[in-house]
């Protein structure tokens, strides 16, 4: 049985309180690692590390070329160990291996993007109001960062926050969530390989209510990066007031993708099921709410129907499976719950709807792909981010109608537009409130590109130049070559 333990000030230690936490396949239930159950304590004695490593050590003053090295042999660690670290996320979250490879591509390049800039930040000199003086401005690490992360895309997630800290010169105390954090393990062995001063990168592991709530409250933590709930995220934005940490929240979505009939419609059904059942739904930016052009809504449906009773169900580790399980016995009751709702507020099951009945599938958490029609834009299942493979379909006559619709909601991650129209499309995405926007394409992302919210989806960016942005403060400094007496007083 593998045993997971903390990453504190460059020593692998257990939890101080000697308690562990059973992880769990998804897939049929087996225990497949015992990891450290840290406290309140844990989280403090990273926290000093971390403070001490910033405030005495050399990480913050590295040249950045150097800092970039060792970011990109992080990424080079991963490619190495790729897939080792993949049949790992899959074990931990139940999704197939191919996309667990996939994801592991994505985050060594994440690492390499971050490389590459890490010494492109220097800053600059600006115009000054005195002869005889410079005016210069310069980015600087921030400080003791918290990175609080989710468990749909563990170690992904995670390499949004380490790669711009790292790169940057902050230190860092990395808490993934409790239910997922094998990769997270592995990436702090590797980071030990690359080279990274003790104390720089520490690793807690534990509940959020105990190890995360202690990150989001300390004085001497300077920002909390956190990925996750809506619910959680509120509550870290209370906690992190205490000493007006900076914050960068990246929340829940419920995202509209919009279908007009003048569309390459065959496209936009293949795209519509990828934005919703890879991974089950359980992706923050999946295209739940499908909101339909009137004309085209019956023959869209029903071919979608088609193609979703073949999706296959079944373990990430048979290539032929499309759609893992859910990633918990609370997870697959949260979902059915909001079924059921959907079903009380009026809207018609058109197929799903229910758990899976094949024999192999019992011991895991699977629900059945699902969509649902005669939609309206008040009920919960359609306001509510469910996080699972669920489809809602609405219908509209106008684009107004349809950018009305697609702007209903207290979120504001990601939305997509099919059209063929190339002025229309720009029409739409000028008006959709979301903080990415894709024209006939749904769930693309890369490392050059900002990632974040509007609305209630968060604050912050990550990902691309912004990235960089949230880990740094910005200096102005002002040195007076030759200074004379005022005279004033
Ligand atoms: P969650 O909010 O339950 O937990 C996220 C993390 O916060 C976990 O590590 C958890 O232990 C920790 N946590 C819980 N309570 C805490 C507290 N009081 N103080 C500090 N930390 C605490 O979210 P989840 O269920 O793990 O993930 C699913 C959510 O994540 C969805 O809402 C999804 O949309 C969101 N998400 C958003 C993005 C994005 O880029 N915007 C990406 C992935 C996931």
């Amino acid at each position: 049985m593998r045993l997971l333990k903390q990453y504190i000030n460059g020593e692998w230690v257990t939890a101080k309180s000697g308690k562990t936490r059973e992880i769990i396949n998804p897939f049929n239930q087996e225990i497949i690692a015992s990891a450290a159950e840290g406290d309140e304590s844990d989280s403090k004695a990273a926290i000093a590390a971390a403070r001490e490593a910033f405030d005495h050590g050399k990480w913050p003053l590295t040249p950045a070329t150097e800092r970039g090295n060792i970011v990109r042999k992080i990424a080079g660690l991963i490619e190495r160990d790729k897939e080792e670290l993949a049949e790992l996320e899959s074990l931990d979250t139940g999704k197939t291996v191919e996309e667990s490879r996939g994801d592991m591509d994505d985050i060594a390049g994440v690492f390499r993007y971050y490389a590459q800039i890490a010494d492109k930040n220097g800053g600059e000199i600006i115009d000054s109001p005195v002869p005889n003086s410079i005016s210069k401005v310069v980015h600087e690490p921030v400080g003791v960062c918290g990175q609080i992360t989710p468990w749909n895309y563990p170690l992904l997630q995670a390499s949004w926050k380490l790669a711009p800290a790292l790169a940057t010169g902050n230190t860092l105390i990395m808490k993934p969530s409790e239910i997922t954090p094998l990769t997270t393990v592995k990436v702090f062995e590797l980071i030990e390989e690359a080279g990274v001063p003790k104390g720089v990168a520490n690793l807690v592991l534990g509940s959020g209510m105990t190890v995360g709530a202690e990150l989001a409250s300390s004085t001497d933590v300077d920002l909390i990066s956190f990925t996750g709930g809506i619910v959680t995220g509120k509550k870290i934005m209370q906690a992190a007031s205490i000493n007006v940490k900076k914050l960068a929240l990246e929340l829940g979505g419920k995202n509209p993708n919009v279908v007009f009939a003048d569309a390459d419609i065959d496209t936009a059904i293949d795209q519509a099921l990828n934005a919703v059942y890879f991974h089950a739904g359980q992706i923050c930016s999946a295209g739940t709410r499908l909101i339909l052009e009137e004309s085209i809504h019956d023959d869209f449906v029903e071919a979608l129907v088609k193609r979703v009773q073949h999706i296959k169900l079944g373990s990430g580790f048979d290539e032929a499976t499309q759609m893992g399980p859910l990633i918990s016995a609370e997870h697959l009751a949260k979902v059915e719950k909001y079924v059921e709702m959907g079903k009380q507020e009026g809207a018609t099951v058109a197929v799903g709807g229910k758990r899976p009945e094949d024999a192999e599938l019992q011991d895991g958490f699977f629900y059945l792909p699902t969509i649902f029609t005669n939609c309206t834009t008040d009920m919960k299942v359609v306001q509510d981010e469910a996080f699972g493979p669920i489809i809602t379909v609405e219908k509209f006559k106008t684009e107004e109608e349809a950018i009305n619709l697609a702007n209903d909601s207290i979120y504001g991650l990601a939305g997509g537009v099919w059209t063929n129209d190339i002025v229309k499309a720009e029409r739409c995405v000028a008006k959709m409130r979301m903080g990415t926007v894709w024209i006939n394409e749904f769930n693309l992302y890369f490392p050059h590109a900002p990632w974040g919210g509007y609305k209630q989806s968060g604050i912050g960016r990550e990902l691309g130049k912004l990235g960089i942005e949230e880990y740094t403060e910005t200096k102005h400094i002002f040195h007076n070559l030759k200074p004379e007496a005022i005279n004033w007083f």
